[in-house]
């Protein structure tokens, strides 16, 4: 089995896509973060970023393709590009979506209707993909074993993993991003670590539980939407972190490597540079995420 773990970001900014010149760099999409690891194919949220990730993932399909979609909470930056998500439209596909009950209503609940008419002219129920959603409820783990495509849930990140060669993705939910919270996703595989921790804020420093779970990650993407300046002038409360927050997780956490996420519509490229320069200052081994950027956890992490 090929022994890969690639993180792919196809869409790293906040709450809107913000297409243009000044955006180049970085990219306008919203959240849609790929994780290949192993055999397998893990999808973080589906921003608008997702659109042209399907696309590719259709290109290269070589008979069924196994597609594991997870979805942080329902805010329209992370779901606006479903609906585009071309492998739903493909019968070779079969995705697992798995994402939290939110309000009352669980992902399947939360994602039909926008993709039934009138908000869409296709029913999704009736594409040709096979589909199967799952609610991820705090502390669950989700496991592959190498050879098969069908994921375990177990409910417990305790039990003794049989190999290394598994992929497991560990869910912890946070109520720090309004109204309803989100989850934060960790996806290790071969001994290595990848958490994805988008759409919190820590007014009050890290959350105790939060720093736990990303305790030693080798690499932690991170919401870093605001500067200090902004943050304080009105964003408060927002559900969106700072880069000292972020920074400040990375260093209690003793992660490897920070990777700043969800970038303010708002900040053109040379904004964010200043972003990623401050954050170097505290933090060294800080990148500002874009799109294209591609992270081998084998070779990049040390
Ligand atoms: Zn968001
Ligand atoms: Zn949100």
């Amino acid at each position: 089995m090929a022994q890969r773990f690639l993180v792919r970001f196809w869409g790293v900014r906040g709450s809107y896509p913000t297409p243009g010149p000044h955006t180049l760099r970085h990219g306008g999409n919203t959240s849609c973060v790929e994780v290949q690891a192993g055999t397998h194919t893990l999808i973080f949220d589906a921003g608008s970023g997702i659109i042209r990730l399907g696309d590719e993932l259709l290109r290269g399909m070589n008979g069924t393709a196994h597609i594991a979609l997870f979805f942080t909470h329902a805010h329209a930056d992370h779901l606006v590009g479903f609906p585009f998500f071309s492998p739903l439209f493909d019968a070779r596909t079969n995705i697992h979506l798995f994402g939290p009950q939110l309000a009352g209503q669980n992902i399947e609940q939360i994602v039909t209707p926008m993709m039934s008419p009138p908000y869409f002219p296709v029913d999704m129920r009736k594409l040709p993909s096979r589909r199967t959603f799952h609610t991820v409820t705090d502390d669950l783990c989700v496991m592959w074993h190498p050879d098969s495509g069908e994921p375990l849930l177990d409910g417990t990140r305790n039990e003794k993993r049989e190999s290394e060669e598994e992929v497991c993705v560990m869910a912890k939910f946070t109520h720090s991003h309004p109204l309803n919270g989100a989850v934060i996703y960790s996806v290790e595989y071969a001994g290595r670590r990848v958490v994805y921790a988008t759409d919190v804020e820590w007014h009050n420093g890290c959350e105790p539980e939060f720093l736990a779970f990303i305790e030693g990650a080798d690499l932690l993407i991170h919401d870093a939407q605001y500067t200090v300046d902004d943050y304080r002038q009105g964003k408060h409360g927002f559900g969106h972190s700072t880069v000292e927050m972020a920074v400040e997780a990375a260093q209690a956490a003793h992660v490897k490597e920070l990777i700043l996420f969800h970038h303010e519509p708002t900040y053109n490229d040379s904004q964010l540079d200043a972003m990623e320069k401050t954050a170097r200052e505290r933090f060294a081994c800080t990148r500002s995420a874009y799109e294209g950027m591609e992270i081998d956890l084998f070779k990049n992490i040390k």
